[in-house]
C-alpha cells in the first residue's frame, strides 16, 4: 500500500483557501482609535543619571508635575522635593508657570543626600 497520497488532498486545501478570504475582514471599514494628540505623560524618574529609579508622579516631557502634588513633597526649609526610594536623594520641586500661565511645579535638579 504505497499509492502516492490521493489527488483529493490538494482539492480539500482549496476550499480552505477560499474560507481564508471569505474571513478575512474589511479592514478599512474596521473603526481604529484615533491616534490622539495627548499630554506627554512619562513617570517621574529620580534625576540622578546613575540611578533612575522610578517615584510615583506623572510629569510631562519637561518634568512638570502633571497632578500638581508638590504639596506632598518633602519640605527642608524653602526647598521641596521628592526623595527617591532607590537611592534617597532629593528631586527638588520648583514652582513653575507654564505657557498658558498657569502655575505648577516642575522637578528641576537633583541633590544628592545629605
Ligand atoms: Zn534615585
Amino acid at each position: 500500500m504505497d499509492s502516492p497520497r490521493p489527488v483529493l488532498d490538494h482539492t480539500l486545501m482549496e476550499p480552505a483557501i477560499e474560507l481564508c478570504y471569505a474571513v478575512a475582514p474589511m479592514d478599512a471599514t474596521t473603526p481604529k482609535p484615533a491616534a490622539k494628540k495627548a499630554a506627554d505623560i512619562n513617570v517621574l524618574k529620580c534625576l540622578n543619571p546613575d540611578c533612575r529609579g522610578l517615584l510615583g508622579y506623572e510629569v510631562d516631557s519637561n518634568n512638570v508635575l502633571y497632578v500638581d502634588l508638590a504639596w506632598t513633597a518633602h519640605a527642608d526649609g524653602a526647598l521641596r522635593y521628592f526623595p527617591c526610594p532607590k537611592c534617597g536623594g532629593r528631586n527638588i520641586v520648583e514652582p513653575f508657570t507654564d505657557a498658558k500661565g498657569k502655575a505648577a511645579h516642575r522637578v528641576t535638579r537633583f541633590a544628592a543626600a545629605r
